[in-house]
């Protein structure tokens, strides 16, 4: 009989934003794929529950949490204090810092962040924030700090000339360099951490994240992630 003992998996609903290469990218069949779509897999996989990816704006992550329309979030996203006021985070799986890219062609490194220049931001992200409240508040930048919903669209502005500069995690804008005519020019020092996060108090989802990645790193398979997305 088709029902008798038959262990149905509960289904996580994972909240990404997809613009942010390896973590997460649409491919050329248009699925949503890469490093954190993997891990939460792989940690799904070791615990017992299915995964339904969402791709929503990154700004938009936390509140879609706190409705209830995803169940955690695997974005890339650092662990910062004012995020934990809202959201629980797993251990840390990967740590960055922000780097700036600009077109191919173009001579400024650093100096862009000083006077008449235009720089793209995603909204919300760290690099938002680190600039906004280091350069452009301190009259530092006189220039715009332009906001978008993704990654893919302030690096096809940046391409078409519409910007001076991006500012991005250094993992992410190395992959754009490797794909898109653009190039990392300098790297700001933030030692940020990524963590998956759930809603404040979900500690049943949130242990079984935090045991699913200390397994996945005894048992191999978070190198053999690395090396897929990363060598
Ligand atoms: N790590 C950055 C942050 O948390 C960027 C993440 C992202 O854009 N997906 O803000």
């Amino acid at each position: 009989c088709a029902f008798s003992g038959l262990a149905f998996a509960k289904t996580y609903v994972v909240g990404t934003s997809a613009g942010f290469p390896p973590f997460e990218y649409v491919d050329e069949n248009g699925d949503v794929v890469g490093f954190d779509v993997d891990l939460v897999k792989a940690i799904g996989e070791l615990k017992g529950f299915d995964v339904e990816v969402k791709d929503i704006s990154f700004d938009s992550l936390p509140a879609a949490l706190k409705t209830g329309n995803i169940d955690m979030i695997a974005a890339g996203m650092t662990i910062t204090t004012e995020r934990e006021k809202v959201l629980d985070f797993s251990q840390p799986y990967w740590t960055a810092n922000q780097s700036i890219i600009v077109t191919e062609d173009a001579q400024e490194g650093l100096t862009l962040l000083f006077g008449d220049h235009d720089i793209g931001v995603q909204t919300g992200t760290t690099g938002d924030i680190w600039v906004t409240d280091n350069i452009k508040e301190k009259g530092i930048l006189t220039g715009k700090v332009a906001h978008y919903d993704t990654f893919v669209l302030v690096v096809s502005d940046l391409i078409n000339g519409n910007l001076d500069g991006v500012v991005l995690d250094t993992p992410v804008a190395e992959s754009y360099a490797a794909q898109k005519p653009v190039k990392v020019v300098a790297e700001i020092v933030t030692g940020e951490e990524y963590g998956i996060a759930v809603d404040e108090g979900n500690t049943e989802l949130l242990d079984l994240i935090n045991e699913g990645i200390d397994e996945l790193k005894a048992n191999g398979k978070m190198d053999e992630l690395i090396t897929k997305y990363f060598k």
